[in-house]
């Protein structure tokens, strides 16, 4: 939702968060009013052109520690064995997953 501080409206047109524009767009009003946060390292070369989306995601995933691992799902589905399938000794986590 727009809200009503992200433009202002006068007798030369409507300025988008202080940005005059000639013609407007969907993409040119999204560029000026979207939230901008600061990015994280290594983003760019997580999200780059010509990265694979599908890894992208994983990696991005990883590095926020929402992967689905064997010990987050024992949180809440309790009959589930932790222990990593493919050395059958540690804990699956994260951090063995991806050290
Ligand atoms: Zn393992």
């Amino acid at each position: 939702m727009i809200a009503a501080d992200q433009f202002q409206c006068s007798n030369q047109g409507v300025l988008w968060k202080g940005v005059k524009m000639e013609k407007y767009s969907i993409k040119q009003i999204w560029e000026a009013i979207r939230p901008r946060g600061e990015l994280l390292p290594g983003c760019q070369l997580i999200w780059g052109q010509f990265q694979i989306p599908r890894n992208s995601l994983l990696v991005w995933l990883a590095m926020i520690d929402r992967i689905n691992t064997l010990d987050k799902i024992k949180k809440w589905k309790t009959d589930v064995d932790e222990t990593c399938p493919l050395c059958m000794i540690l804990l699956e986590s994260r951090d063995h997953i991806f050290p």
